[in-house]
């Protein structure tokens, strides 16, 4: 699958993700809030992935919110951190993270979104109220309908068929349906991207 380009949520710059990830650096690197900046992964699908910057001072939690609103939350399922096989609480502050850690973060211990999140720079910010601060995202992937080519726009989830508007009408069981949604967690459980307010818009 070739690599996902994406979007800065800073300057609207579009770019590969590791392209992305040394634009931050560079450009968008300077204030008064020290921070570490983090990029997540689907640990099976790395076409979703997120940078986002997060104060030293503050605690995972904040990122478990984040997380659960940008690409996991359906039911308010369990979730937890893990270091190196063992879990790591979500009590603890992010200035006992360094450059170059990797966290396993997984939400619902059912069908499980497991996401990789990488430590992969020290950095400062101006300082704002929200903890989480998104810097850049993937591009919605551009997939088609498995039935007939075009956009796809939703998931039959019983037959793990991406579906458009036209073809997912046809199902008999609308329960089969989710909406194909810029998540990892696209098509698991009752996910529909609800509390994703992150959409890019150009010139903003
Ligand atoms: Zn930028
Ligand atoms: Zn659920
Ligand atoms: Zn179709």
């Amino acid at each position: 699958m070739a690599a996902t380009k994406g979007n800065c949520f800073i300057c609207g710059k579009t770019a590969g993700k590791t392209a992305i990830k040394n634009h931050i650096l560079k450009d968008h690197n300077g204030g008064d809030e020290q921070c570490l900046l983090f990029k997540a992964e689907g640990l099976y699908d790395k076409e979703y992935w997120l940078y986002f910057t997060v104060p030293v001072n503050a605690a995972l939690t904040a990122v478990d919110k984040f997380l659960r609103q940008i690409w996991c939350e359906c039911c308010g399922h369990l979730s937890a951190f893990g270091r190196g096989g063992s879990e790591f609480g979500k009590a603890r502050k992010i200035s006992e993270l360094g450059v170059g850690d990797t966290l396993l973060y997984e939400y619902d211990f059912g069908s499980t979104t497991e996401i990789v999140l990488t430590v992969v720079g020290a950095v400062s910010r101006p300082k704002r109220k929200e903890k989480v601060q998104l810097f850049a995202r993937n591009a919605p992937l551009e997939e088609v309908c498995e039935k007939c080519g075009a956009p796809a726009t939703q998931v039959n989830v019983w037959e793990q068929e991406l579906l458009c508007d036209k073809c997912a009408a046809k199902v008999d069981d609308e329960a089969a349906l989710l909406p194909f949604v810029n998540s990892p967690r696209c098509g698991e459980c009752g996910y529909t991207g609800e509390q994703d307010k992150w959409t890019f818009a150009k010139g903003k």
